[in-house]
């Protein structure tokens, strides 16, 4: 017999989080599941972005319990440079290196970290622009690019190395709405292909792509179900 395991790949049990005397989460008890997205919704400052910076290990929390594939976040003998090099990030502001080509930002990483050869990265970088529909602009910098083609890059990079997870803060947070369809598109397409997708917003029609919708407010979930709409 083979022995199947139904385990969620993230799961938050009763977690509190407080940065000195306040509570940004408050007994938050939640799962995501392989192949999900997700999207965390709130107004400001209800806890969305300390959600997710717990689930790669860059806040530590107070109380509870966080796993990710069974592995517990808060153990102190959990190797957290292995456990995020499973995860890819994206931002609000991009975060490219803005001295650095479109190329260079997607093989740098590669190079330094996965410890491919150059040609390698070159080849898989190549074929993630083709993939965003950015063939064209490789040698260009990121400031000669529009925030749309930037946030493109900026994912093309974080699904570089084959994240099992891709946590996104606000991606849409600096795009006009046209090209805020154009990048929930994109994240659509990476999620048939695989990829378990959480993302914070405060937008309502971009939460409108998940389809789970977790609400948080003052900390607490206040809701969590799949998305209606
Ligand atoms: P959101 O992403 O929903 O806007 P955050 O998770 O960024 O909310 O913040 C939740 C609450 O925690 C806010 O009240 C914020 O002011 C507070 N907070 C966030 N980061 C810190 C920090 N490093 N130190 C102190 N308070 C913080």
């Amino acid at each position: 017999y083979k022995k199947i395991s139904i385990q969620a790949m993230i799961e938050f049990k009763n977690v509190s989080k407080s940065y000195g005397n306040f509570k940004a989460l408050d007994n938050c008890t939640t799962q995501v599941s392989k192949g999900e997205v997700v999207v965390v919704c709130g107004p400001s400052g209800s806890g969305k972005s300390t959600l997710i910076k717990c689930v790669n290990g860059l806040e530590p929390f107070q109380k509870g319990e966080l796993l990710f594939n069974g592995v517990s976040l808060g153990a102190t003998k959990t190797n957290l440079p292995k456990l995020r090099a499973q995860i890819g990030m994206v931002f609000q502001h991009f975060e490219l290196f803005p001295h650095l080509s479109v190329m260079e930002n997607l093989t740098l990483g590669q190079i330094k970290v996965l410890g491919r050869s150059k040609e390698q990265a070159n080849e898989k970088a190549q074929k993630l622009l083709d993939r965003v529909g950015l063939t064209s602009q490789a040698e260009k910098f990121p400031g000669q690019l529009s925030g749309g083609q930037q946030q493109r890059v900026a994912i093309a990079r974080a699904v570089v190395a084959k994240p099992k997870l891709i946590l996104a803060d606000e991606p849409t947070g600096n795009l006009d709405s046209k090209t805020s369809y154009e990048i929930m598109a994109l994240f659509r397409e990476l999620n048939e292909r695989g990829n378990t997708i959480i993302m914070v917003t405060h937008e309502e029609d971009i939460a409108a792509f998940a389809g789970r919708i977790i609400r948080l407010r003052d900390g607490i979930i206040e809701s969590d179900a799949p998305n209606s709409s």
